[in-house]
């Protein structure tokens, strides 16, 4: 952040306006409009028409946004107020075609894209997982091939799948592909769940992504094995499936045996680390029409937070 003096907009006082009234812009931080610059934009990626199963994440933007009115303005546990040490702003929603991905693809890249331009660090919100290789398109072309924090149930890296190599499970195998992403500063954690055949997991591997499974996961562990492999500018992308179905993993393709929410959350304040900068990130797949209790959605507004306030924190 430059040293000039600015004024930061944050939400309004939660003792002054009740929580639960105002706009629905996320956390009721001011619109992108509202202010003059920004160092941090929230953008929703409303699209769901690259998923193989459940639809639905295209609802997820506006679920993660109601969910947010109830979210306060200290994080506690990384010891930073993110809205008063950056300005974060609600940079609405991509208007995402959902019916020619291509174009989905297209309007979510302009959009972080511009924001990155005006040096903000995006965090999107989507729609199916991917959503996030626009997204990542339009960090790259900041800063380079980033290393990733890439939580989810799967390993997203299919070739293809119903005559498509654009849908939800392809997209860390085409962001390889793309250069978008350094493999070898990658890790994947909370795989598991039924695969379609004994060599699913290793596809990844040989694309040379680090994995941690669910399966026995220790999170002190998992954090030293991040810290390790990831370093410099990198992107963190949570597909909401990484936490069990309990703890809102309600996404287009559930899997059972997942994280808690407690374990996520310190897997993510895990990386508040001197070497690693996140440069943006995203939460994806939260899809509320299979998730009546809004679960999915709590979660996916707690972690947007925990993002930006890690992004913050570095600031
Ligand atoms: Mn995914
Ligand atoms: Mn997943």
């Amino acid at each position: 952040m430059s040293g000039e003096e600015r004024t930061i907009v944050g939400p309004p006082a939660g003792r002054d306006q009740p929580r639960f009234a105002g706009f629905r812009t996320f956390a009721k931080l001011p619109r992108r409009q509202d202010v003059e610059r920004c160092d941090i934009a929230v953008l929703g990626a409303p699209f769901d028409s690259a998923s193989s199963f459940r639809p639905g994440g295209r609802f997820g933007p506006a679920a993660v946004r109601e969910a947010s009115m109830l979210l306060r303005v200290h994080n506690h546990a990384l010891g930073v107020s993110p809205y008063a040490v950056a300005q974060v702003v609600d940079a609405g929603d991509a208007p995402a075609s959902p019916v020619v991905p291509e174009l989905g693809f297209a309007a979510i890249e302009a959009a972080a894209a511009e924001l990155t331009r005006e040096g903000a660090r995006v965090v999107g919100i989507g729609g199916d997982h991917s959503v996030t290789l626009p997204l990542l398109r339009a960090a790259d072309a900041a800063r380079g091939p980033l290393g990733v924090v890439h939580f989810d149930a799967h390993t997203d890296t299919d070739d293809a799948a119903y005559g498509s190599r654009y849908t939800h499970g392809t997209v860390f195998r085409r962001a390889v592909e793309e250069e978008l992403v350094d493999p070898r500063r990658a890790v994947q954690i909370g795989l598991r769940g039924t695969r379609f055949s004994d060599t699913a997991l290793e596809q990844s591997a040989q694309l040379g992504y680090r994995q941690i499974l669910a399966q026995g996961l220790d999170v002190e562990a998992a954090i030293a094995t991040i810290r390790e492999v990831v370093s410099g500018p990198t992107y963190v992308s949570i597909d909401i499936d990484v936490l069990d179905p309990a703890f809102g993993g309600l996404s287009s393709t559930p899997e059972i045996g997942g994280l808690t929410t407690r374990e996520l959350l310190a897997l993510l304040h895990g990386l508040a680390a001197p070497g690693i900068e996140i440069v943006a990130g995203d939460v994806v797949e939260v899809t509320p029409p299979y998730d009546p209790a809004g679960l999915g959605a709590l979660a996916g507004a707690n972690l947007a937070f925990e993002l930006i306030s890690l992004i913050a924190l570095q600031r």
